[in-house]
């Protein structure tokens, strides 16, 4: 582990993730929004390996905006990255506004192998390998909240002093 300036990491996962979608796909456009909190200072965390749960985050946030805009033109995605320092802990958490998960989908989400993308579009690992990482790799916690047809927030909950 060594200290790490989240902010930095997670805006510049957010704005690789969104540049690279839209090398691909040129007509997709979607809202970035970044809340980072200036006073969390650097965290102690492997940065190679938080990158990667962030990077996951952000790149499913990406996909359910995408579908969500595929079936209504109209639809406005939005994504957003947030750091908070709350005393001894620190969260990150990614939103977006795309079609929420559904309660049966949520049970599973955390298994390795579970996806309900096509093939080669996902590998269901993201969300079992993210979790690894946050729990046994840094004694965390991920959180999800989500509300069918408004969106989702994955939330990455560490203490900062260990
Ligand atoms: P993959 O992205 O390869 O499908 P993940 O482990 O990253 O695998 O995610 C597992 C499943 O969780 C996804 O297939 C999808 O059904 C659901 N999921 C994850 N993030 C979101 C999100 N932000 N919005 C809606 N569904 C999601
Ligand atoms: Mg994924």
């Amino acid at each position: 582990k060594e200290p790490t300036d989240i902010n930095a990491l997670a805006d510049e996962y957010l704005r690789l993730a969104y540049h690279g979608l839209r090398a691909k796909d040129k007509s997709f456009n979607a809202e970035l929004i970044t809340d980072f909190d200036e006073h969390i200072g650097k965290v102690n965390m492997i940065p190679q390996d938080m990158g990667r749960v962030i990077l996951n985050l952000i790149t499913n946030a990406f996909y359910a905006v995408n579908e969500k805009k595929q079936k209504d033109t109209d639809f406005k995605p939005i994504v957003s990255v947030s750091t908070k320092s709350l005393g001894n802990h620190i969260s990150i958490s990614v939103s977006d506004n795309g079609d929420g998960i559904p309660e049966k989908v949520k049970e599973k989400i955390f298994q390795p192998f579970f996806t309900t993308k096509p093939t080669g579009q996902g590998t269901g690992l993201g969300l079992s390998m993210s979790y690894d990482i946050v729990t046994k790799g840094h004694g965390g916690e991920l959180q999800v909240e989500t509300e069918e047809s408004e969106g989702t927030t994955f939330k990455i909950n560490l203490r900062i002093h260990d």
